[in-house]
This record gives C-alpha cells, structure tokens and sequence, in this order.
C-alpha cells in the first residue's frame, strides 16, 4: 500500500525516427517529405494543425518577390516540389498557378523594376513587361493611370492552412503520428547530441529532431542550449467582403519588394491583393517589429486599406469584413535557418522564412528530408546553416 502510494509514473517513453516540433506549413512540408522517404515521425504541436504563422498569413507563393541569390533559388526550387506534391493534396490545398503581376506607379519604380527583372531572369525567372496601357487587359480594375507593370508567370497562390492540414494528412496516411496540444518541454539531449523531447505527457526518443516552431524557433533552440535569433515581425490582412472574381492575379505594387528586403522596425505597407476562391479579397501587406503585440492598429490597417484603393480603385466601394494578425518569422538576413544544427548534433532546423514561409516551405521539407536520410540536397544548403549567427551577437 505504502509503496503504491509513494508512486509516481515518469512520463511514458516512447520512440520514433523524427520528431517535427510545429504543424504550420513548414512542419507539415517536413512532415510529409520525411514520412514519404520511409521514416517513422511523429509531429508534435502545442497548439492545432496551422494554429500559428500559418493560421494568419496570405497564401502567396512567389518568386517575383525575390532578389537573385539563396533565397530565389530556393523559391525556385519550391516551385517545383510544389507541383511535385501528389495532386490530391494541392487540389485540396487551392494551389492555383494563376501568375503575378507587380505594378509600379512611376517610372522611377517602373526602372527599379525592370532592373530586378533583368537579374531575375538571369537567374531563371520567366518576367514579361507589361506596357502601362496593356495593364488592365490582365487587371481590369487597375487604377488608369499606373507606369507599367512586369508579369510573372510562375507566381502561384494557396490557401495556408488547407495545405498545412492536407499535407499532414498525407503524412499520417505514410504513418506519421500527430499530437497536437502537447507543448514541447524539454529537449533529450546525450551530451552535445539531441534525441529526442519531453512534453508534459511524455518522452519521445528519436534520431532525429526538426524545429519547425516557426517565430518559436529560438525557443526551441533555447531548449537545446543553442541560439537561434528568430524574431517576430508582425502583420495585418484586411478581409473584404465576397465580391466574385474580381482580381485575377497575385497583385502587388513594386515598392512591396523593397519592405521584403528591409529591416526596419517601424510601420511599413504596402499594397498585395489577393482573391479568394470564396469571393473575399485579401489585402496586405504590413510590416514592424513591435514584439508579439497582438493590438490591432488602425493606422496599419487604414494605411493598406488607401493604398489598396489607389491600386483598385473600386475597393473603394467593397467593404471590410474583418482583420488579422500574426507575427512572420524573421531572420536578420532575411534567409530562412535550414539543415543540421554542428552545434547539437541530431537537432536539423526549419525556421525563420518570415514573410515567405508558405511558399518556401515545399522546398523546405524537401531539403531537411534530403539531409536527414543522406542524400544529396536539392540545392547547396550552406546559406541557410542555423548555425551561421554565432558569434554575431544580439539582432
Ligand atoms: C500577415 C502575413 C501575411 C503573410 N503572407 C504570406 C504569403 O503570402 N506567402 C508566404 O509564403 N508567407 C506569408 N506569410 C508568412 C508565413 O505565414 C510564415 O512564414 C509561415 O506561416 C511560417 O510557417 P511555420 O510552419 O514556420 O510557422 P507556424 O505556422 O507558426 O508553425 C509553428 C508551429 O510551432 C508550434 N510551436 C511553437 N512552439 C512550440 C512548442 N514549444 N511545442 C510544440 N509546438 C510548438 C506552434 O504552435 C505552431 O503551430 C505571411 C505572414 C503574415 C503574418
């Protein structure tokens, strides 16, 4: 009896080959290319299936928007293993290559980016100037008065969280085991090597372990004894109400490209509009570092409201139906922390795509999937090691 008393289960042990900390998209990307490649992996979420960053972004999926480098051919790359994916899950997901079209408002914008063009087709971009007054003809509620725009063609759109959710689900159909509400812990470590995490409910060994926490990755890292200086960049969509098919394109105006790549930390807007498959129109975009300050700013969301109406002037008479936030996860070089972590051995990070995440995150899971079972990586990970801040002190 006494003995009985005195009891205290440890919490069950259980083992895999991976554990996925997250189930946004890039978790679920992971998830799905690990559980393909014949491993056994179990994804753990403390909240739901796209219950983060995924649950409140756009579904853009662009290479438009990326300057030659790393970061383009990764984007390249995600083009292709988004179409790649088996098409009962990007049938579900709402994948649609509809094609983006950028828009520049003088003729100064109209030469940075017939510039950016220029090297992106260099680097295997497909872009096709459009003259100012062939506009409309792709975007017939483009303001009139625009300088011209550039069209590209491999652009495409999804709808976040169906793919996050589609994407697991294909996972579990490989074998994957899911558990969501269980909040990682703990990290297992053997001296320096990673094996594995705690959660309140249990221990899970395995070979492996993939932070796909998003924002959350630093504390993931955290819980391994490295650092990895991810931080929250937040941002808001206006909702509108459902208008039908009135915006053709992935569309956004040329000045967005230059807030992409900036590291400001007060307000910057600039217009991206989107439409859905159920009529609503999505408009972005914001950006600042303000923390995860979930307040929501009417100087944000009006600033994208004006611009957005200078762009499609008939939104002008469309009204909102609500707002979100949520808080991108930014890298202080702007490229995403791919691969094996030196620092801990068995710990691989897939984190830190701020405002790109969806659409990288098809590449992404390739690439960790490529890397944990030994094969040759897609492409050259070397500018994405988690490990290449070191050193650099705080962002
Ligand atoms: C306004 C806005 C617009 C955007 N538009 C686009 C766009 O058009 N195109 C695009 O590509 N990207 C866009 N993004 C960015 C994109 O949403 C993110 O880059 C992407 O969602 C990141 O996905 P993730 O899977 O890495 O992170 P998340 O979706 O945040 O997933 C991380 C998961 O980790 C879990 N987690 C955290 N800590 C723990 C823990 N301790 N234990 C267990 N689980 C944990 C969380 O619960 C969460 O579910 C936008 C973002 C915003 C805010």
């Amino acid at each position: 009896m006494g003995d009985c008393a005195r009891y205290r289960p440890g919490p069950m042990t259980e083992s895999c080959d991976v554990v996925v900390i997250g189930a946004g998209a890039v978790g679920a990307a992971c998830a799905y290319h690990l559980a393909e490649a014949g491993l056994r992996v179990t994804v753990v979420d403390r909240g739901s299936v796209a219950g983060g960053t995924t649950g409140a972004g756009e579904g853009n999926i662009l290479v438009s928007d990326k300057e030659p480098g790393p970061e383009l051919e990764l984007a390249l790359l995600s083009l292709r293993a988004w179409r790649e994916l088996p098409p009962a899950v990007t049938r579900a997901a709402e994948l649609d290559p509809k094609g983006g079209l950028v828009v520049a408002a003088t003729a100064d914008e109209l030469a940075g980016l017939t510039t950016l063009a220029e090297a992106q087709r260099a680097a295997g971009v497909e872009a096709v100037p459009v003259a100012s007054e062939r506009l409309t003809e792709l975007e017939p509620e483009l303001a009139p008065d625009l300088a011209g725009g550039m069209f590209y063609p491999q652009d495409m759109q999804v709808q976040p969280m169906l793919a996050a959710a589609h994407l697991i689900a294909a996972a579990r159909r490989r074998g994957a085991r899911v558990l969501p509400g269980e909040p990682v812990a703990g990290v297992l470590r053997a001296g320096e090597r990673v094996t594995g995490v705690r959660t309140p409910r249990r221990a899970i060994a395995a070979g492996v372990v993939v932070n796909a926490a998003g924002v959350w990755g630093g504390e993931i890292a955290a819980l391994a004894g490295v650092e990895l200086p991810v931080l929250p960049r937040r941002g808001f969509i206006l909702v509108t109400e459902p208008v039908g098919p009135l915006i053709r394109h992935k569309l956004y105006a040329a000045s967005y490209v230059g807030d992409v790549h900036g590291s400001s930390e007060g307000l910057e807007t600039s217009p991206v509009i989107e439409g859905t498959a159920s009529g609503t129109i999505l408009i972005g975009s914001s950006r600042e570092r303000v923390g995860f300050d979930t307040r929501l700013s009417m100087t944000a969301l009006a600033q994208m409201a004006r611009h957005a109406i200078r762009l499609v002037p008939v939104l002008g008479r469309v009204r909102a139906m609500r707002a979100y936030l949520g808080f991108r996860p930014y890298s202080p070089d702007h490229l995403p922390m791919i691969g094996a972590d030196r620092r801990a051995p068995g710990l691989f990070h897939a984190c830190g795509h701020e405002g790109a995440g969806i659409g990288l995150s098809a590449a992404t899971g390739l690439l960790v999937a490529e890397q944990v079972t030994g094969r040759p990586t897609s492409l050259p990970l070397a500018a994405f090691a988690p490990d290449r801040f070191a050193g650099a002190g705080k962002p």
